[in-house]
């Protein structure tokens, strides 16, 4: 009979490790419902002890996320616990995450700590969770390179304890298939109670093997998978989850495996995770990427058109893809431009409509296709944000070979209208000048990236950028529009904004019920 695998998300955690991708608090809760409708089993939220702002994040997120559990993560220490507990409490299921390493390296050089300090800390660990919650998970970071004796040793004691899933981590990417795959198999063999909990593995990408570790793991006994979406997390990533589900679901014959995920989430699942980090899907990405359907040569593409299954081993249509022939142009009228968006999978307040609804027309009037690419890039760019405090109202840009490049820009704030001008050795710097002149932050620039959307010379400009005030935690912006200078002035403001709203004087829980 097939076994049912549960996937735990952590996207949000891990994912949000990756260099650059920092999300707050609104992004985080619209990322976490989109995982709720895509359905998988956990959503680890954050590491509520780290900051405040994750602490928010995680208790918003257990309070508003319903249909699924909601864990947080924590080291061995009492108060990392205490305060995970206290994020995830009122979750409609709470899970408590806790880990520390095991392997020598780790002890030796990091913590500091003898094998029988962190036999202990683990046990006392999990009976602190133990106390609040029935739901413990526990952690052996570094397993790949801990002693296999000492790590059972502290698998059993800490199922003993009360843990009801104990998870096995890849951390650094270490492991090859086949020895993870043995690896996995002598604990689930000897370990004394095993059979009472759930075993799971946590596999990084650094060799690229993060999904095919996670593959072997559950064909040595692993019922769970971690793992984000597109593959983000530190350094090289986590497992994919979308590859993890889809080769359950497209290898049957092979798998006897199923997961609860409604597949056809997966595209906009990470559409959203990929528009709100901003770290982008790179073309050849297996299963989400832009040419994971698409066929280039004459063979294949006869082929497809013959008959879709000679070269095509997933429907697209299974995982949200749906191309449509239908062209918006100016002449559309809001009906057929809603449907268009229900087409895709958007379901927008009135309020979001009519906004999406006049950008739409604006656009309209300088661009003669309005395509399915394009309507994703205005809601995801224009529509979902946080509340702005600076809206580009006014632009003006002199530059050429023989002046000196020169931004005036004009912002309104609360209803006041700002203006100011700036010189700069090229227009973007200049209109990063005249910006920050206005707002009175000195922010740098800490990258700068174009893309077209679609093709031909009337494209959209998409515009990704990164600043940042203290050299330490980065905004990422990003603005659309058919002229790049114009796409570069709003992607500022919009870091600018996130910025702004990060650091806010108070941020409470009943705000941001508002934004949402
Ligand atoms: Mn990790």
């Amino acid at each position: 009979m097939s076994q049912r695998v549960y996937l735990f998300d952590t996207t949000l955690r891990d994912g949000e490790q990756s260099p650059g991708a920092s999300l707050n608090m609104g992004e985080k809760i619209q990322i976490a419902r989109q995982l709720a409708k895509l359905k998988v089993d956990i959503i680890e939220a954050g590491f509520p002890i780290a900051s405040p702002g994750d602490f928010e994040a995680v208790s918003a997120i257990a309070r508003e996320v319903k249909g699924v559990t909601v864990a947080g993560l924590c080291r061995t220490h009492f108060e990392d616990i205490d305060r995970a507990w206290e994020a995830v409490r009122f979750a409609e299921q709470a899970r408590i995450h806790t880990f520390i390493s095991t392997s020598d390296i780790h002890l030796e050089h990091q913590l500091r700590l003898t094998r029988e300090q962190v036999f202990e800390a683990a046990v006392a660990a999990v009976k602190r969770a133990k106390s609040y919650t029935a739901d413990v998970e526990f952690s052996t970071m570094d397993a790949s390179r801990s002693d296999l004796d000492f790590l059972c040793r502290v698998l059993e004691a800490v199922i003993a304890a009360g843990a009801t899933v104990v998870n096995i981590p890849d951390t650094v990417g270490y492991a090859v298939p086949e020895e993870w795959g043995r690896f996995i198999s002598t604990i689930f063999n000897k370990v004394n109670g095993i059979e009472k909990v759930i075993l799971s593995v946590h596999c990084h990408n650094d060799l690229g093997l993060a999904v095919a570790n996670s593959l072997a793991a559950v064909a040595n006994g692993a019922r769970q998978v971690e793992g984000t979406i597109n593959g983000i997390g530190e350094r090289a990533g986590n497992a994919a989850l979308e590859e993890v589900v889809m080769t359950f679901r497209t290898r049957k014959d092979y798998f006897d495996y199923y997961t609860n995920v409604n597949t056809e989430e997966i595209y906009r699942t990470s559409r959203l995770v990929s528009s709100l980090t901003g770290m982008k899907v790179q073309a050849n990405k297996a299963v989400v990427g832009k040419n994971a359907f698409a066929h280039e040569s004459g063979i294949h593409q006869d082929g497809v058109i013959k008959e879709r299954t000679t070269y095509e081993i997933m429907n697209p249509a299974m995982v949200g893809i749906s191309k449509s022939n239908l062209v918006l142009g100016k002449l559309s009228g809001r009906n057929a431009f809603r449907q268009r968006l229900g087409g895709l999978g958007y379901d927008l307040t009135a309020e979001e409509l009519k906004n999406a609804f006049a950008f739409f027309k604006k656009l309209a009037d300088k661009k003669k296709d309005i395509t399915d690419e394009d309507l994703e890039a205005i809601i995801d760019e224009e529509i979902r944000r946080i509340p702005p405090t600076y809206v580009l109202e006014y632009l003006h840009i002199s530059s050429g070979t023989t002046i000196v490049p020169t931004a005036t820009v004009r912002l309104e704030r609360e209803g006041k209208l700002l203006e100011e001008a700036a010189c700069g050795n090229g227009p973007v710097d200049a209109i990063c000048k005249a910006v920050d002149k206005i707002t009175g932050l000195n922010c740098t620039l800490v990258n700068w990236g174009i893309n077209a959307i679609g093709g031909g010379k009337d494209a959209l400009g998409d515009v990704t950028l990164r600043i940042t005030m203290d050299g330490q935690k980065i905004y990422m912006g990003r603005g659309i529009s058919t002229d790049i200078l114009d796409a570069s002035a709003k992607a500022y403001v919009n870091a600018v904004n996130k910025l702004v709203w990060d650091n806010r004087p108070v941020e409470k829980y009943s705000a941001v019920k508002q934004i949402t």
